[in-house]
């Protein structure tokens, strides 16, 4: 079985002040029995690595561009997120597919680029509310997962988030038996692909995880760990997640 993983997402938070948090989350969670990821903004990846030191804390990026380096203005390389200390990124989030109409094809390239710089892709899918309430649920997540998971993908250079658009942010979380008919889904999936090592590779539920909820969804099957948005920026509410798993 692999290590389970709980991987915090600050998304576009965090000022230097923020990193105490990370002194708070050590200090109270010294060795975690999970492996612990938190992707914070770009701007702090290099200053928190500094402050993870030898630490069991590693550090992803939330997004990176599919080439290595050119003119493409604002945006940041895999390369370049490895370079400052950085070993994940989260890939094909449901905010870069709706604000940046990020593709399959465009989630693939990144996680592709992703794996060549040496990072571990986190890979997102989830299915919007519509979809859900039209019965197209496994529809949605079976063509995401397919369109976007590279060629390069492995069960140990790849994590799949299974993150309801619906749940993010919102408060509310599927059922578990929701949680657990998708995470066996996606699972049934990768083992077409991956005879004989799927269950290596992790599958992440993502959707307002909190430390009041985090224990009974880790306790479904098929889920190896959770993507936290906002219950990963305070030590307090992160570090339950953490202990949980
Ligand atoms: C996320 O953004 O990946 C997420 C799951 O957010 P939240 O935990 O805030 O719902």
């Amino acid at each position: 079985m692999p290590r389970k993983l709980a991987a915090g997402n600050w998304k576009m938070n965090g000022m230097a002040a923020s990193l105490a948090e990370i002194d708070a989350l050590v200090k109270a969670h010294p060795s975690p029995a999970c492996e612990v990821l938190i992707c914070p903004p770009a701007t702090l990846i290099a200053q928190m690595a500094w402050k993870v030191g030898k630490n069991p804390i590693a550090l992803g990026g939330q997004d990176c561009h599919s080439e290595a380096s050119g003119a493409h203005t604002g945006d940041i390389s895999a390369p370049m997120l490895a370079d400052a200390g950085a070993s994940y990124v989260i890939v094909g989030h449901s905010e870069r597919r709706a604000d940046h109409r990020e593709t399959d094809v465009d989630v693939a390239a990144k996680a592709r680029a992703a794996h060549a710089a040496g990072l571990t892709a986190v890979i997102c899918v989830g299915e919007t509310e519509a979809q859900r309430d039209a019965g197209e649920t496994l529809a949605i997540i079976g063509a995401q997962l397919a369109g976007s998971l590279p060629e390069s993908a492995t069960p140990a250079n790849s994590v799949v988030a299974y993150e309801p658009v619906w749940a993010i942010g919102t408060g509310r979380t599927p059922t578990l038996e929701q949680i657990g008919e998708v995470h066996g889904f996606l699972r049934a999936e990768l083992a077409k692909r991956f005879e004989g090592t799927a269950a290596d590779m992790r599958l992440l539920y993502g959707g307002s995880v909190k430390p009041s909820n985090a224990a009974e969804i880790f306790a479904v099957a098929d889920v190896d760990g959770a993507l936290v948005g906002g219950a990963s920026l305070k030590a307090d509410d992160f570090g339950p997640i953490v202990a949980a798993l």
